[in-house]
């Protein structure tokens, strides 16, 4: 099995490899899209199952907003869910699937916070970030497990599994996303939620109450290997000009997200 797999891996690195990511950097990308889409579907029902829901109508009605804006910029079909964890986190994964943590909706103080949040995540998976941490990892030990995981179908809730979907940081296990890809989310997801109507002057409140919310530690998806806050927040500052007039764009065509009021937050 180990033979097969392996002769799998070098003919996929002579098949394929370079693509150019949303943001016009190469990437190292071997795995189909679906076999990524099968991965994410694993690792949500994984964690769906492993997890509690938050039931709330009002608190998921508003992650279910913010979220629907920014999926109609993108496209496609996505599920939705919101765990109840005090800790600030959210993910996004292929196959279409958002997670946000109870806890999140406490530092994301408002609709334009929370979009900010749930387009990173978003981005990640449109940049197709997991599929090339995968791939470079693809001749390593690691990589290996993760195509035997997916070929053999007992990947759930599996440890290698999770890392590669950016899970990892969550779980204290490997392949956390690496920065330059952080800063690809960054930039991406402020164009994205600019694009559906937020207000992307609110990013870098959302950095300046994630940094207060953490108390200077260093935990979840959005602290482990993330950039600096001054560093991110001075990137989105320079972005700030190109993502102003996306949103005013997004404002003239009639994209004005409301969402505060479903949670009785207006
Ligand atoms: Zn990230």
């Amino acid at each position: 099995m180990k033979k097969i797999l392996l002769l799998m891996m070098i003919s996929l690195a002579t098949l394929s490899g370079c693509a150019t990511s949303p943001m016009g950097r190469s990437q190292l990308i071997m795995m189909s899209d679906s076999e990524m889409n099968a991965m994410g579907d694993k690792a949500f029902l994984s964690l769906v199952q492993s997890s509690q829901l938050v039931t709330d109508r009002q608190a998921n009605a508003y992650v279910d907003c913010v979220a629907q804006a920014l999926i109609r910029e993108v496209g496609g079909q996505w599920e939705v869910a919101v765990f109840l964890d005090q800790d600030a986190n959210a993910f996004a994964l292929p196959g279409g699937k958002i997670g946000v943590n109870s806890g999140m909706l406490n530092v994301a103080a408002n609709q334009d916070q929370l979009a900010t949040v749930i387009a990173h995540e978003v981005s990640h998976v449109q940049a197709k970030h997991s599929n090339e941490r995968i791939s470079q990892q693809s001749a390593t030990k690691i990589g290996l497990s993760l195509i035997s995981a997916v070929a053999s179908s007992q990947g759930y809730g599996s440890p290698a599994l999770m890392g590669a979907l950016g899970l990892g940081a969550q779980y204290g296990i490997l392949l956390p996303y690496s920065r330059v890809q952080e800063s690809e989310a960054d930039l991406m997801g402020v164009d994205l939620m600019a694009k559906a109507g937020f207000n992307p002057t609110e990013s870098v409140n959302l950095w300046v109450n994630m940094e207060k919310a953490s108390g200077g530690k260093q935990s979840a998806e959005f602290m482990s290997t993330h950039p600096s806050h001054d560093t991110r927040i001075q990137d989105l500052q320079n972005r700030m000009p190109q993502a102003l007039a996306l949103s005013q764009k997004a404002h003239a065509a009639g994209k004005n997200p409301q969402c505060e009021s479903l949670a009785g937050r207006q």
